[in-house]
C-alpha cells in the first residue's frame, strides 16, 4: 500500500489559519501588529521571490512585513548600520537578512549583529545555543515546520531511531536536536558517512536535507519509515524534485512528504509563527 502523504500545503494552511487569529487577538488586545523586516542585498531572482512570498504571508496573517532592498555592492558596515536601526526601532518585530549574501559581505558577522530577540530565522549563535541547551529560544523555520508536520500527524518519537542526513546549521543539526529532545535516539549523517543505505534503512524517521536530487533510493527505507524530504533540485528538464526518489520511496515507507507541497510551506510558516511570538515577548517584557 503507498505511504500517507504528509500535506504540508493543509497542514501549513491550517497553521496559518491559527497564527491569524492568534495576530488578530493579539492586536486587539495591544494595539501593536507584529511587523517582519526583510532585508534583501543584491538582486538574486530566487531570493526576490521567496522575500516576496514572506511578505504576502505577513499580510494574509494580518501583520505588517516591511522590505529593505539593497544594491549588491552595498558596504558591509552599512548593511550592518542598517540592522542597528531595526534592532532600535520599536516597530519591528522580527529581522530577517536573506541569505546568501554578496561574497564581501560576511554573513555570520550580519547575523550576530541581529538581536537575538528579533533573530525570526534563529540563526543568530544566541538562539542556536539555546537550543542546544534547551532554553527558550528562536528555533530555525524549517526544522520547526519538520517537528510541526510530525506533531501533526501524531508521530510517537520517543525511543524511535531518527536518521538525518545533512548537518546544515539551518536544517540538518537543528532538527536534530529537536528530535533529540523529543526522546528520539538520533543519527547525523553526512558526506563521509560510510554504508548511508545501511543506516537510512535502521531508520524509524528520515530526514533528508542534503541537496541532491533523489538521491535516497526506496530501497533504502525500512518498510513503514516516515520519510521528511527537506531537499528542493530543480532537475535539467525544469521539474522541482527532492533527496528522496518519491516514487519507489513511497511504495515502501509508512508516511512521506512531497516535494513540493511538503515541507516547503511549512517554513514560511513557522517564520509567521516566529514573528508573532517575537512581537508577543516584546509587548510582555515592557
Ligand atoms: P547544505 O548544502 O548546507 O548541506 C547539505 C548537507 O548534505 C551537508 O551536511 C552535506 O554533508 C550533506 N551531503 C551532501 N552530499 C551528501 C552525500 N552524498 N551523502 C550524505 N550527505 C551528503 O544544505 P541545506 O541544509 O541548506 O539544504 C539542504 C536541502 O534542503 C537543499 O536542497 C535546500 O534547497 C533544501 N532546503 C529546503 C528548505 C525548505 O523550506 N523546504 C529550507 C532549507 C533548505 P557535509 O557536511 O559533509 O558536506
Amino acid at each position: 500500500m503507498p505511504a500517507h502523504l504528509i500535506d504540508g500545503k493543509a497542514i501549513g494552511a491550517a497553521v496559518r489559519a491559527e497564527i491569524r487569529d492568534r495576530a488578530g487577538e493579539f492586536s486587539a488586545r495591544t494595539g501593536i501588529r507584529p511587523c517582519l523586516a526583510a532585508v534583501l542585498v543584491g538582486d538574486d531572482p530566487a531570493s526576490r521571490v521567496y522575500v516576496r512570498n514572506k511578505g504576502k504571508a505577513c499580510h494574509e496573517t494580518g501583520m505588517l512585513s516591511r522590505q529593505i532592498d539593497l544594491p549588491a555592492t552595498l558596504p558591509e558596515n552599512d548593511l550592518l548600520a542598517l540592522v542597528a536601526e531595526l534592532n532600535a526601532d520599536p516597530a519591528v518585530h522580527g529581522i530577517l537578512v536573506q541569505l546568501p549574501l554578496p561574497g564581501h559581505i560576511d554573513e555570520s558577522r550580519v547575523i550576530e549583529a541581529i538581536s537575538p530577540d528579533k533573530d525570526v530565522d534563529g540563526f543568530h549563535p544566541v538562539n542556536a545555543g539555546r537550543l542546544l541547551t534547551g532554553g527558550r529560544c528562536f528555533v530555525p523555520c524549517t526544522p520547526l515546520g519538520i517537528m510541526k508536520m510530525l506533531d501533526h500527524e501524531s508521530v510517537d518519537l520517543k525511543g524511535k531511531h531518527a536518521v538525518v542526513v545533512g548537518r546544515s546549521n539551518i536544517v540538518g543539526k537543528p532538527v536534530a536536536l529537536l528530535l533529540l529532545a523529543r526522546h528520539a535516539t538520533v543519527t547525523i549523517c553526512h558526506s563521509r558517512t560510510k554504508d548511508l543505505p545501511a543506516v537510512v534503512r535502521s531508520a524509524d524517521v528520515v530526514v533528508a536535507a542534503i541537496g541532491k536530487a533523489e538521491m535516497i533510493r526506496g530501497a533504502w527505507l525500512a518498510p513503514g519509515a516516515v520519510v521528511i524530504d527537506v531537499g528542493i533540485n530543480r532537475l535539467p528538464d525544469g521539474r522541482l524534485v527532492g533527496d528522496v526518489a518519491f516514487e519507489e520511496a513511497r511504495e515502501v515507507a509508512g508516511k512521506i512528504t512531497p516535494v513540493p507541497g511538503g515541507v516547503g510551506p511549512m517554513t514560511i510558516t513557522m517564520l509567521l509563527h516566529n514573528t508573532l511570538e517575537a512581537a508577543t515577548r516584546m509587548a510582555t517584557s515592557v
